[in-house]
């Protein structure tokens, strides 16, 4: 089925003499279980695109669906949780809670949801990305790809449909950005989620099904990820 698709989304910020057209008319479909890749210039748009195909922020004109319903449709409450139940977000600068330590920072999306608190599930999914000897540690206790890691068993401990990462390897080294992707790319073919993903890299988008191009607030192109003997 069909996982994400935007319905002709502009966005505009700002008002009369300094308005920014930020998205310019934008339409695509993914399909369930595709890790897509979105590159482009400085300011073409990525990162106001995942904000809307998230529901961190509202369209100006044009609909948004992630799994078949439509994110505006109700009111903030109802995107709130729908966002919480099918929507997992991991941003470039981690935005874990200094004050809780990993197992309560992964737990959070849990609570918030008003689901069960596994806190069996949460080991498993830091078991995979290699943390279940830190459950206690405090984020300024980690290393950053550590700390980035954290993040993504945060967004995948609800077990989301769609995953967006904002540049989830920007501040990482080539070692800790490794282990990002494989876990991001695990987690499209082990439980077949859909993963889009922001990147300057082309390393990183290598581990992309389709790498979809902006320029302008507009999309310019979608093929076929590069393999990694090609940008290596
Ligand atoms: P990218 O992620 O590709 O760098 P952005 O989506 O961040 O691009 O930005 C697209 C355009 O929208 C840019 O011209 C940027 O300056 C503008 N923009 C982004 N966020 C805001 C905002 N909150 N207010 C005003 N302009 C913004
Ligand atoms: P990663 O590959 O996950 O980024 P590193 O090789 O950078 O890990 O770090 C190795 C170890 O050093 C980690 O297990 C971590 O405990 C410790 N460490 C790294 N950076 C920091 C830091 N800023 N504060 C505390 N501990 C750190």
């Amino acid at each position: 089925g069909e996982a994400l698709r935007l319905d002709g989304v502009r966005k505009i910020y700002g008002v009369e003499g300094n308005r920014v057209v930020a998205l310019d008319g934008v339409s695509l479909s993914l399909p369930a279980g595709s890790f897509t890749a979105v590159m482009g210039p400085s300011g073409s748009g990525k990162s106001t695109l995942l904000q809307c195909a998230a529901g961190l922020d509202r369209p100006t004109e044009g609909r948004v669906f992630v799994d078949g319903a439509e994110l505006s449709g109700g009111g903030e409450a109802a995107l709130t949780r729908f966002r919480r139940e099918r929507i997992g977000f991991v941003f470039q600068q981690f935005n874990l809670l200094p004050t809780l330590d990993v197992m309560q920072n992964t737990v959070l999306p849990l609570k918030l949801a008003g689901r069960k608190v596994d806190r069996a599930l949460a080991r498993d999914v830091l078991g995979r990305v290699g943390l279940g000897d830190r459950l206690d540690h405090l984020p300024a206790e980690l290393s950053g790809g550590q700390q980035q890691r954290v993040a993504i068993a945060r967004a995948l401990v609800t077990r989301p449909r769609v995953v967006f990462a904002d540049e989830p390897t920007g501040a990482l080294d080539t070692r800790s950005a490794r282990a990002v992707l494989e876990l991001l790319r695990g987690s499209v073919r082990t439980f077949g989620q859909t993963v889009v993903m922001v990147t300057h890299d082309p390393v990183a988008a290598s581990f992309a099904d389709s790498v979809l191009y902006l320029a302008d607030g507009r999309i310019v192109g979608h093929q076929a990820a590069p393999t990694a003997e090609t940008v290596a």
